[in-house]
C-alpha cells in the first residue's frame, strides 16, 4: 500500500488517501487478477492513490450477491419504512461527511471546491427525496370493472442492476442513480468511472456504515471494456442505467440487446443558448458564461452553442471576452477558484485539438491565460470560438471542455433551425423579454430541457434526460420508477363471472 502526499503550488499539504478496493458482499476486498488502476491528480498530474481494477470474474462475484442479496436477503422482504431508514441514513452521512467528499471530488477531477461543496449537498438530498416519493408516490392503481373484478397495480423492484457512470460530476451522477435504485427495493452493482473512483469508495464506506445488508450494494472499479462490458453482460442483471458519451451508449444499447436487458441512456450534449436583442442583457451574460465555464465545461449541458442576435452580438461579444479574461483559474481546492484544471492528459489533448480545428475552420479564438505556475495540471484556458458557424464540426460535436462556440443569427425561425441542426437534443437555454417568443422557441428546439430566462436549476421532481442523440429514457422524480420497477397488473374476479366453456359436453334434450 503506497499513500502520498501531494503538495498543490497555491495549497497547502493535500490530506492522504487511501488505496480503494472494491465493495463486494459488504466487504473490501481486492480484485481477483490483482491489477491496480493509477489515479492521477488533474492539478498535479501525480498519483494520488491506486485503485483495484476489477474485471469479469470480480462482477461475477458481485453480480451473484447483489441477486442472492435480492432474493434471499432481508432487503427485498423489508416493510418500506424500515428499508427508507437506511435511505434516509445515507442521506445523514453523506452531510456528516460532505467536507469530505467536496474535498475527494475536487481532488480526484479538478472540479473546483466551491462547486463541488454544492454538490455533496444535493447529493444527499438525491437520498432524501427518493426516500420520499417511494413513500408518498410509489403506489399502483386500481381498476374496478362492472362490479365483477378489481384490477389493480403492484410496482416490484427488478432485482440487480448495473449503474454505470462518468468521471464529469461522478458523486452526484451516481447518487441519482443509487438513490432511486435501492430506495424501489432493488440491489446495485456500480461501475464507476476509472478516472473518478475516490467518491465511489467514500460512497461505499457510507453505506456499509449505515448498516444496509451485504450485497444489496456493490462497486466495481475497472475499464469500461472489461469491467463495464461484463456487467451490461451479465445474465443475472435486470437493466443498466448509463451515463456517458453517445458512442458508448449505443455500444452498451448492442451489448445489452443478447440479455433483452432494459437500459436507461443519458448521453451527450451541445445545447444552444439564444439570447435575443431584448433579453435581460446582464442576466444572460451570467447565465452563459456560467453555463459553459462552471464544471470546468466538463458538463452535459453545457450551453457549448451559444446564438447572438446580431444587434446584440458585438456588445455581448465584448462582455464575454472581459468575463473569459477575469475568470479565476487555479487548483481546484482553493475556494477562490472558478476553473479548474480538465480531468486528464487526454481529454486535455481532445479539447485542444478541437481548438486548433476550430482555427482551421475559420474561427477567431480569444482565451483567458492560464498562468505559468499551473504548468503541471491539464489546465485548458476558457475559449470562446467567435465567428462560428453552426455547420462547423466545432459547433457539431461536443468537446466537453470550458470552450464556447458563438454564431450570429437574425429571424428566430433562422436560430430555431440552427439550434435544432445537430445530433445532440439535452438541453436549451432562451433568454427573451417576450413571453409569447420564449415559450414558442422553447417549444420549438429539440431538447428534453429548456430553461426560459434562466440558468440550469434542477427541481428533483421533472424529468431529466435528453432526446436524439442525448439519451433514452428520463431519470428524476416519478419517472424515475418507470425504470427501476416493473408495473404488475392483478385481476381479481369478485363477481359472477362468466367463462366459455370449451370441452363441455353438450345436454342432450
Ligand atoms: P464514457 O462514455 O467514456 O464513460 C462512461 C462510463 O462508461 C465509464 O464508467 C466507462 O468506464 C464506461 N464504459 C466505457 N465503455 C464501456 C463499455 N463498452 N461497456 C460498458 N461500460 C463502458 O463517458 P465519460 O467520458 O466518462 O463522460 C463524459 C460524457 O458523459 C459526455 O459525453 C457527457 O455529455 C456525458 N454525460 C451525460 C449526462 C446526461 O445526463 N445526459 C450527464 C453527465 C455526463
Amino acid at each position: 500500500m503506497q499513500n502520498q502526499t501531494i503538495r498543490g503550488t497555491d495549497q497547502s499539504i493535500h490530506k492522504q488517501v487511501e488505496n480503494i478496493k472494491l465493495y463486494i458482499n459488504g466487504e473490501f476486498v481486492k480484485a481477483k487478477a490483482g491489477g491496480l488502476i493509477e489515479n492521477l491528480n488533474p492539478f498535479s498530474n501525480k498519483v494520488i492513490n491506486q485503485t483495484s481494477e476489477g474485471r469479469a470474474e470480480d462482477i461475477k462475484e458481485a453480480v451473484a450477491a447483489a441477486k442472492e442479496a435480492f432474493e434471499k436477503g432481508p432487503w427485498g422482504t423489508m416493510k418500506i419504512i424500515e428499508r427508507m431508514k437506511y435511505i434516509y441514513r445515507i442521506a445523514d452521512l453523506i452531510d456528516e461527511h460532505s467536507e469530505e467528499l467536496s474535498y475527494l471530488e475536487s481532488l480526484d477531477t479538478g472540479l473546483p471546491i466551491s462547486q463541488t461543496k454544492k454538490m455533496a449537498g444535493r447529493s444527499a438530498e438525491n437520498f432524501r427525496f427518493y426516500a420520499r416519493m417511494v413513500e408518498a408516490k410509489l403506489h399502483g392503481d386500481a381498476y374496478p370493472v362492472d362490479g365483477e373484478y378489481i384490477n389493480y397495480t403492484i410496482y416490484q423492484p427488478l432485482g440487480p442492476i448495473g449503474l454505470i457512470t462518468p468521471w464529469n460530476a461522478p458523486f452526484m451522477l451516481t447518487t441519482w442513480k443509487v438513490a432511486p435504485a435501492l430506495a424501489t427495493g432493488n440491489t446495485v452493482v456500480l461501475k464507476p468511472a476509472e478516472l473518478s473512483p475516490l467518491t465511489a469508495n467514500k460512497l461505499a464506506e457510507l453505506i456499509d456504515q449505515a448498516g444496509v445488508p451485504k450485497g444489496v450494494f456493490n462497486v466495481v472499479y475497472g475499464y469500461g471494456e472489461t469491467a463495464g462490458a461484463a456487467l451490461v453482460a451479465h445474465p443475472d442483471v435486470r437493466a443498466i442505467s448509463f451515463t456517458g458519451e453517445t458512442v458508448t451508449g449505443s455500444t452498451i444499447i448492442k451489448n445489452a440487446a443478447d440479455s433483452l436487458k432494459r437500459t436507461s441512456m443519458e448521453l451527450g450534449g451541445k445545447s444552444p443558448l439564444i439570447v435575443f436583442d431584448d433579453a435581460d442583457f446582464e442576466k444572460a451574460l451570467d447565465a452563459a458564461v456560467w453555463g459553459i465555464f462552471s464544471f470546468n465545461g466538463e458538463r452535459c449541458t453545457a450551453n457549448s452553442r451559444v446564438f447572438l442576435h446580431k444587434k446584440i452580438k458585438d456588445k455581448f461579444i465584448d462582455a464575454l471576452k472581459e468575463r473569459v479574461e477575469n475568470i479565476v483559474i487555479g487548483d481546484p481546492l482553493n475556494p477562490s477558484t472558478q476553473l479548474g484544471p480538465l480531468i486528464d492528459k487526454g481529454h486535455f489533448e481532445k479539447v485542444s485539438s478541437y481548438i486548433e480545428l476550430a482555427k482551421q475552420e475559420g474561427c477567431d479564438v480569444f482565451q483567458g491565460i492560464v498562468p505559468a505556475v499551473f504548468s503541471k495540471g491539464n489546465f485548458l484556458p476558457p475559449t470562446l470560438l467567435l465567428n462560428a458557424k453552426n455547420d462547423m464540426k466545432v459547433c457539431q460535436e461536443e468537446i466537453f471542455g470550458p470552450v464556447m462556440a458563438v454564431i450570429e443569427f437574425e429571424t428566430e425561425e433562422e436560430v430555431i433551425q440552427a439550434a435544432n441542426d445537430v445530433k445532440y437534443g439535452l438541453a436549451g437555454y432562451v433568454w427573451t423579454n417576450d413571453i409569447k417568443k420564449g415559450h414558442r422557441v422553447a417549444q420549438a428546439v429539440d431538447a428534453g430541457m429548456i430553461w426560459v430566462n434562466s440558468h440550469n436549476v434542477r427541481d428533483l421532481r421533472i424529468p431529466f434526460g435528453g432526446m436524439k442523440q442525448s439519451g433514452i429514457g428520463r431519470e428524476g422524480g416519478h419517472y424515475a420508477f418507470e425504470f427501476y420497477t416493473e408495473p404488475k397488473v392483478i385481476h381479481v374476479a369478485i363477481g359472477e363471472i362468466h367463462i366459455p366453456q370449451f370441452g363441455m359436453k353438450k345436454k342432450e334434450n
